[in-house]
């Protein structure tokens, strides 16, 4: 089988520090080859590039995520920005809109959100996008910017908007969400997106499967996530991954 790639795990967790050179080699074990690490605060992009330094399995991307808001300021984004010059991130993000948590100021959002879009589309690296509540707007924000060149992960609209966004090119991550049996709108999604526009993720250490709720979960439960999402479209699971490796590899450019 074709090793799949993890498009969005956030291997530099602390929850990982104990473990994680032996958790990477049980995942590559079961055909986990590659790594995708997206950096959510400038505070951790020492410990992302730490991450990608020592394991050449690991690739990264850097941003400034919603849900630390508070946290960023304009010299982050300067920061950012000269981050994305020097080193060898592909691509920008975490980042986006959260919606959902209402202490999160929606205009502050949106502003450091567009400036990651500019910075994005001017260094011609995709975004990784996290959006919760907010599709609409962030589809909004990238339209004005005519840039499609993402991946919204942990995709989780409706079929309509996911039509429209894959109309653009963008791609959906799917991870242990879309597995959980009682998530019947989610699997109708996963069923309806083209198995062409789908990444395969795990976001662990923050997604555990339903069956392992309240534990962190971990790099090999990429092969799980391949295994439930190919059951989901009847298709071999073979075949979703060397698919969804392929789209990874072409969507970052590895
Ligand atoms: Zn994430």
């Amino acid at each position: 089988m074709t090793g799949l790639i993890d498009s969005h795990i956030h291997l530099d967790d602390v929850r990982f520090d104990e473990d994680r050179n032996q958790l990477i080699k049980s995942a590559q074990k079961v055909g986990v080859g590659r790594f995708i690490v997206p950096a959510v605060t400038v505070n951790r992009f020492p410990a992302v590039l730490k991450v990608a330094k020592e394991h050449a399995a690991v690739s990264y991307t850097l941003g400034l995520h919603p849900y630390y808001i508070n946290e960023h300021s304009a010299t982050d984004l300067e920061f950012l920005a000269q981050s994305l010059h020097d080193s060898g991130a592909v691509g920008v993000g975490e980042c986006g809109l959260d919606f959902q948590l209402k202490e999160l100021d929606r205009d502050r959002q949106k502003l450091i959100f567009e400036a990651q879009v500019v910075l994005a589309k001017h260094f011609a690296l995709p975004l990784v996008l996290h959006v919760r509540g907010a599709i609409d707007e962030v589809f909004k924000i990238l339209k004005k910017h005519a840039y499609f060149n993402a991946v919204m992960h942990s995709f989780n609209g409706s079929i309509e908007q996911a039509r429209q966004i894959i109309d653009q090119g963008i791609y959906l991550g799917f991870g242990p969400a879309a597995c959980n049996p009682n998530a019947h709108k989610l699997k109708q999604l996963v069923a309806f997106v083209p198995v062409e526009h789908i990444l395969l993720e795990t976001d662990a250490p923050d997604q555990p499967f339903y069956d392992c709720f309240n534990q962190r979960n971990l790099p090999i439960d990429l092969w799980r996530v391949n295994e439930e999402i190919a059951k989901i479209k009847h298709i071999d699971a073979a075949d979703l991954a060397k698919q969804t490796t392929f789209n990874t590899q072409q969507l970052f450019k590895l």
